[in-house]
């Protein structure tokens, strides 16, 4: 077995942060990681394809895995609404040769972190404020007024928890949280 194998990243942060932004462009530009497609019960907004952002699953679904322990963590991250990484998930990714990246949210990444210990490199993708996280919320256009007062008030307290991962980035201009974000990886793997 190759010695890599069972490496994985986790990139985490509030919703709004820049981390799905990120994790693009590491995909992109490296083909040694794989994006870690997580089991989701929300509904697919447009232009969101099964299996490709999510596994859009139903809750009697999501359940019945749970049950069945198919989980590595799972979590209601917003009311309703269940999102968790399969084991499955990480396993074909290792199978492949690759190193799964998660983007996933804050009380997930910790129970990651506390599975996988040095074999995991967690990023913590912070906003410059909570104020500029609202703006973006906004300025995206996906969610409603109720949603983007939730999304922000649970950022807040997620940012509470920043110093427990292995690394702070803070994303105040994309193209430099991306070079750094790079850089922390690229050592972590030895890319
Ligand atoms: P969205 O609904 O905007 O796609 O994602 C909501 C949040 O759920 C994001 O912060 C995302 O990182 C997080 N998330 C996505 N997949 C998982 C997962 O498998 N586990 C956990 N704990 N959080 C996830």
């Amino acid at each position: 077995m190759n010695q890599e194998q069972g490496k994985l990243i986790i990139v985490t942060a509030p919703s709004g942060a820049g981390k799905t932004s990120i994790t693009r462009y590491l995909l992109n530009k490296y083909p040694q990681l794989s994006f870690s497609i997580s089991a989701a019960t929300r509904a697919p907004r447009a232009g969101e394809t099964d299996g490709v952002q999510y596994h859009f699953i139903s809750l009697d679904s999501f359940r019945s895995k749970i049950e069945a322990n198919a989980f590595i963590e799972w979590e209601m991250v917003y009311e309703g609404n269940y999102y968790g990484t399969l084991k499955t998930e990480l396993q074909s990714i290792w199978d492949a040769g690759k190193f799964p990246v998660l983007d996933i949210d804050v009380k997930g990444a910790i129970h990651v972190q506390q599975q996988f210990g040095n074999n995991c490199l967690s990023i913590f993708i912070q906003p410059p404020s909570v104020d500029e996280l609202k703006r973006r919320l906004e300025s995206r256009g996906t969610e409603s007024p109720e949603n983007i007062a939730v999304r922000v008030n649970k950022a807040a307290y997620e940012m509470s928890f920043s110093h427990q991962f292995n690394k702070i980035i803070v994303n105040s201009n994309l193209d430099e949280a991306c070079m750094e974000t790079e850089q922390v990886i690229k050592e972590f793997l030895d890319l």
